[in-house]
């Protein structure tokens, strides 16, 4: 990504970042302000395995989903990632982003996780981070430091090294005998030591849904976006079953269908 391209993210990232409530480092509740900010956050565990997440532009909706099977500073991640597709890329020619990983090599998912990354803990933050509340030398640092930073930015151990390395913060060196450090001793230990409440190393398996649900679960079935199961268990979570919203699923949609198809099926 040129240098250029990265400031305008990085000043983008801020000027969301300033509409949220902060403690000394990191956004105290993405989720919460999100949703104050007009987002229609939908928070669903649609288990380990399925999509992240995704960001939709929808009848002037801006929606994002998150799936909380995913440990929670994964989860923020996502979040922060699917603000970035909405601020940087949705429009009304390019109404939908879907994650089903963040390792894609596309522009537009590069600029995301830039934006994530920056938006959750910016570059001059975790330069202020390192020299108030890490030891002096890097080579000093333990992986219960990395465990207080994860806290202070609720991000996971692998993005803290991330974010110090790609800031030439810490070299590979140390990078590599903290991540041997880390793997002797579970991350969840030094979280766990650190805060009792802190439960940023799990998943929270939160469903957190707008009204909007019903017509977003049905809207996201119909164009192929969700698999029956989970449509059937979305639904299962308002007492209601896929025949109660007019879905008669023994029609199953095949694998094959091709867009006329599916659109002459929806015709009829
Ligand atoms: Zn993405």
């Amino acid at each position: 990504m040129l240098d250029q391209k990265k400031k305008t993210i990085e000043m983008c990232a801020d000027r969301e970042r300033e509409q949220y409530i902060k403690n000394a480092y990191g956004i105290v509740n993405i989720f919460r302000d999100c949703r104050d900010r007009g987002y229609k956050l939908i928070r669903y565990p649609i288990g380990e395995e399925n999509v992240l997440g995704f960001a939709q532009l929808r009848d002037g909706d801006k929606i994002i989903f998150s799936n909380s099977s995913s440990r929670l500073s994964r989860e923020i991640f996502t979040v922060a990632h699917e603000l970035g597709h909405h601020v940087l890329h949705l429009s009304e020619d390019k109404s939908e982003i879907i994650d089903d990983n963040f390792d894609g090599t596309s522009d537009e998912e590069e600029e995301a996780n830039h934006f994530a990354i920056s938006f959750l803990a910016p570059k001059d933050l975790v330069r202020k981070y390192v020299e108030y509340e890490m030891p002096n030398s890097q080579s000093a640092w333990a992986a219960l430091d990395i465990a207080k930073m994860m806290i202070a930015f609720n991000l996971s151990f692998e993005a803290c090294l991330n974010r110090l390395q790609n800031l030439s913060l810490l070299d590979s060196v140390n990078r590599h005998r903290l991540t041997l450090e880390k793997s002797a001793n579970s991350v969840s230990n030094y979280v766990r030591i650190l805060d009792d409440s802190c439960n940023i190393n799990k998943a929270s398996e939160v469903i957190a849904i707008p009204d909007e649900f019903l017509k977003w679960v049905l809207y996201n079935y119909e164009n192929r976006v969700i698999p029956q199961e989970t449509l059937e268990k979305s639904l299962n979570f308002l007492k209601l079953k896929p025949s109660d919203v007019g879905i008669d699923t023994t029609k199953k949609i095949a694998e094959d269908l091709n867009l006329d198809d599916l659109l002459g099926r929806l015709d009829d």
